[in-house]
């Protein structure tokens, strides 16, 4: 499956942005953003002038695509997809991303990162409705039951990453039950409950160019 191998570190300096990839080492003091917050590189440092409009929308787009963890290919068929759909391109492509796997794994609090979320997917210790799904970009519906595998529930990092959250990462549309260690979906997240922080009307315009 194919899957992005970039290092995380150095896409958030790339993107001038903390974006959170690796879970507790972010919010401590080993991030390398906050002592190296320049652009990875040898001209990292220097690197200065006037950015394009072409340039503003491929970054915000390069930067919401790394967050959620998704290829190009990819993150451009949930663009195809979320342009099918009625109503504002940009913000039923954040529905939509907020409505994968991997991205509710994370936000419900059962994995400390999306990368993380989504190699817990893959190793096949979640069930949606009873069932076991493997596929980290599987797009949850209204009332999907989301819960860790009987033989799961010891592993270290589910459990570690269960301790430190308390609410669902305050989510509305997520509800979750730590003792039983299981969630549900309740309802696809509108742009305004989703927290973060893009401009994803620049990325429709880079796609209609
Ligand atoms: Fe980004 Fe996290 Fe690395 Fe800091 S530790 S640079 S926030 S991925």
């Amino acid at each position: 499956m194919a899957q992005n191998h970039n290092p995380a570190c150095r896409i958030c300096r790339r993107e001038g942005k903390k974006l959170f990839l690796k879970g507790d080492r972010c919010t401590g003091p080993k991030c390398s953003f906050e002592h190296r917050g320049y652009g990875p590189g040898m001209h990292g440092r220097n690197r200065r002038g006037k950015v394009s409009e072409y340039g503003h929308q491929l970054r915000e787009k390069q930067k919401i695509r790394e967050s959620y963890g998704m290829l190009e290919r990819q993150f451009h068929r949930f663009f195809t997809e979320a342009q099918r759909q009625k109503g504002v391109t940009g913000e039923t492509l954040m529905s939509m991303l907020e409505s994968r796997l991997d991205n509710v794994i994370y936000r419900i609090g059962f994995a400390s990162s999306r990368r993380q979320a989504r190699q817990l997917v893959r190793h096949r210790h979640f069930l949606v409705n009873d069932r076991i799904v493997d596929i980290p970009s599987y797009v949850l519906k209204p009332n999907d039951r989301i819960r860790v595998k009987d033989r799961s529930k010891k592993v270290a990092v589910i459990h570690d990453a269960m301790q430190k959250t308390r609410d669902a990462k305050g989510m509305p549309n997520l509800q979750l039950d730590k003792a039983r260690m299981e969630g549900v979906f309740l309802t696809v997240p509108n742009r305004a409950e989703i927290p973060f922080d893009a401009n994803e009307q620049l990325v429709v315009e880079l796609y209609s160019r």
